[in-house]
């Protein structure tokens, strides 16, 4: 399944079956390799205030 995840200033899709943990890498389905933070993570009091990835958006779009 494909999830959203916030990492490195974008919101970022990716495939798998669970969600990053804070300091977790994993590669977007634009291609790029993020790390996640805690402040990335909203059960640990992050917020996803950042700008969606238009590359993932477009990848999400084109598979589901
Ligand atoms: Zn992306």
């Amino acid at each position: 399944m494909y999830r959203w995840q916030q990492a490195e200033g974008k919101r970022h899709a990716l495939e798998g079956p669970f969600p990053p943990r804070p300091d977790e890498s994993f590669v977007a389905l634009c291609g790029a390799e993020v790390t996640v933070a805690c402040s990335d993570v909203p059960q640990l009091g992050g917020h996803w205030f950042d700008p969606t990835c238009a590359e993932c958006n477009a990848v999400w779009l084109s598979r589901v």
